[in-house]
């Protein structure tokens, strides 16, 4: 007997619902969840769906596709400063396959744990595999990490190793095995919500890196109405990055994708902090470029069109 919606619900995903959630007045299983926001905060929504075959490679694993579709939420309120409270989930299968639905909502539960974030309901339906994800999460009033305070004379900073999880994706599609640190950083992308909540307050602007280096960057320059220029010789090129051809490295490192890594900026006054606060959390974050009079990011001297990924870009045949 396949299993009902229900006993799916009740098997898989009331687990990922502490009793003890701060905030849930009632959770999964009515026709709303009752949710009681922090007094006095801020709070930020923030939602992703993640389409089988356009979001993730087909050879993902379960475990890897609950991590990935809650860790791509969890890296917005990151980005923007905050505190995880509570997800919902639509989540829409071709069918009950129980192996799939245990891998997934372990992968999924673990970050969630992990996280602090407690499910409070959601959705399944039946069609092509796809997954949506609602986060919700408070910041202090007005302290929230947005994308248009960027002011000329910021510098541009970055966390970890950005270009690494697309060379992962590329020894993943060649075969390499999973245990290969660029692999682990496409598989296991980690939301950096604790250093975005230290950023509160230091930098004036933040983005995570999920489209790519540049792109991003770009975004702030937009919202912020400045220019971004990225020095070359600034950007973390170490590890495995660091063991390819350095034009390559470059590319990766400024396109690639998937990476979920902070990209902000903040005033010179704020660079000690920022070192400290890296440091403190073990995080490598590196200075790699100033905001100036202008429009859009570029990196002097590479080639910057067609660079990140979007979904509905014009074809350049029409
Ligand atoms: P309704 O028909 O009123 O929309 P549903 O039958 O869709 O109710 O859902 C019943 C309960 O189970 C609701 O509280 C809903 O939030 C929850 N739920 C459904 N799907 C999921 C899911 N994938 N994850 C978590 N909770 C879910
Ligand atoms: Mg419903």
């Amino acid at each position: 007997m396949p299993l009902s919606e229900f006993q799916l619900i009740a098997r898989y995903f009331a687990g990922l619902s502490p009793p003890d959630a701060e905030g849930v007045v009632l959770g999964i299983g009515d026709d709303a969840a009752i949710l009681r926001p922090p007094p006095g905060e801020d709070l930020l929504v923030s939602i992703d769906t993640l389409v089988a075959g356009v979001h993730f490679p087909p050879f993902l694993s379960p475990r890897a596709i609950g991590h990935r579709a809650l860790a791509v939420n969890l890296s917005d309120l990151a980005a923007m400063g905050a505190r995880p409270l509570w997800f919902t989930l639509a989540l829409t299968l071709p069918e009950v396959d129980e192996s799939w639905l245990g891998g997934f909502a372990d992968g999924l539960g673990t970050l969630a744990a992990r996280c602090g974030i407690a499910l409070v309901g959601g959705d399944t339906t039946r069609g092509p595999l796809s997954i949506t994800i609602q986060v919700h999460g408070a910041a202090a009033p007005g302290r929230a990490l947005r994308r248009d305070g960027a002011r000329v004379g910021d510098s541009l900073w970055v966390t970890g190793r950005p270009g690494l999880a697309a060379l992962g994706l590329q020894r993943l599609q060649a075969g390499v095995a999973d245990d290969d640190p660029a692999c682990a950083a496409f598989l296991w992308p980690e939301p950096r919500l604790a250093f975005g909540r230290g950023l509160a307050g230091l930098a004036s602007a933040a983005i995570d890196v999920s489209d790519g280096l540049l792109a991003d960057a770009g975004h702030i320059a937009e919202r912020s109405a400045v220019g971004i220029e990225i020095d070359a010789t600034l950007l973390p090129l170490e590890g495995a990055l660091g063991a390819i051809p350095l034009s390559e490295a470059l590319a990766l490192c400024l396109t690639g994708g998937d990476d979920y890594e902070l990209c902000f900026t903040a005033p010179a006054a704020a660079s000690a902090a920022i070192a400290g606060l890296a440091a403190a959390q073990g995080l490598s974050c590196r200075r790699i470029g100033t905001v100036v009079p202008g429009v859009g990011a570029r990196c002097a001297g590479v080639e910057t069109t067609g660079m990140g990924y979007q979904h509905f870009r014009e074809s350049a045949d029409g």
